[in-house]
């Protein structure tokens, strides 16, 4: 079978914010989210080509990486029961100390957790070897699922735009959503700027890893919006992203999407963006791994 999820759930859904209204924006959301309650909207998109090339070279099994709340890890989980591959995690942390809902959830899922010290955790392909050695079964996916055959999956996002847009945002992490978009846009010849907002603090590596996997590609990443870096939160961007589920009814998880909008509403402000613009932000997914962060 090939890996397959239906991406049609991911509708597109105007945002009204008042300062949208304000600055005569026209601002939508397109649903990721919607696409698979585990395997977290843009994990989807990046894994799909990854398992498809797994199955292609007689793959069994998956090995990750990630940390104790990473929406990666489950989408692993969750696609590998869906797909039949056995999987492994590699979990930054000590055991003691987690119990969470993911973890519980990618156990569910027949996930195998081995769990790794934060020091030791910086060795990890010692780790991977160690396991996994001389086992030609295992298909290997980076932490975070950012990789080659991660793109032209994320890219199909670009195929399910009808209207245009004048822009296009998404949170960033390690990169592989920003710059499968990008090539998206720029496969379709699209006339839109694609915007990634680092949710990381000191994103400007980034740019090494996306030009490894999509060349000269233009796109542009915005660095300062990280609040302090990633998993760091504050009281303003939990009032936003608080306020934002209360208004909307749409959940997001303060790690990721919350950072990207609330990075929106502050160009928004700043006149960053002309009267009338069209944008439109996505929806990433992941509410399972942050939305606790709110509570
Ligand atoms: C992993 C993740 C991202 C970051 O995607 P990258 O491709 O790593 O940049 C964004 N949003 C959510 C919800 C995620 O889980």
């Amino acid at each position: 079978m090939h890996p397959n999820l239906n991406t049609a759930a991911s509708i597109i859904e105007p945002l009204h914010l008042p300062i949208f209204a304000e600055k005569q924006l026209q601002v939508f959301i397109k649903r990721d989210d919607l696409i698979h309650p585990f395997i977290s909207g843009n994990k989807w998109r990046k894994l799909k080509y990854v398992l498809r090339d797994a199955k292609a070279k007689q793959k069994t099994a998956l090995a990750t990486f990630g940390g104790a709340f990473s929406n990666h890890l489950l989408a692993v989980a969750s696609a590998g029961a869906t797909f039949g591959f056995k999987t492994t995690g590699f979990v930054r942390g000590e055991e003691l100390e987690i119990k969470n809902p993911v973890l519980k959830m990618c156990h569910l899922f027949g996930m195998r957790l081995v769990f790794i010290s934060r020091h030791d955790y910086r060795e990890k392909t010692f780790y991977y070897q160690k396991y996994f050695t001389n086992d030609e079964s295992v298909y290997y996916v980076p932490e975070g699922g950012s990789c080659l055959h991660a793109i032209p999956g994320v890219a199909e996002i670009a195929l399910e735009l009808i209207e245009h847009y004048d822009h296009i945002f998404t949170a960033t992490g390690t990169g592989g959503t920003l710059a499968g978009l990008a090539q998206g846009v720029f496969e379709r010849q699209l006339k839109t700027q694609v915007h990634g907002v680092a949710v990381i603090k000191g994103g400007d590596y980034l740019h090494q890893e996306i030009k490894q996997w999509i060349g000269e590609v233009p796109y542009n990443l915005h660095v300062d919006f990280h609040r302090g870096g990633y998993a760091k939160t504050d009281n303003e961007l939990v009032n936003f992203a608080r306020s934002f589920i209360r208004n909307t009814g749409i959940v997001i998880e303060p790690i990721y999407t919350a950072k990207m909008l609330m990075a929106l509403t502050q160009l928004a402000s700043s006149d960053f963006f002309k009267p009338h613009e069209k944008i439109l932000c996505m929806h990433t997914g992941g509410v399972w791994g942050g939305h606790g962060l709110l509570f």
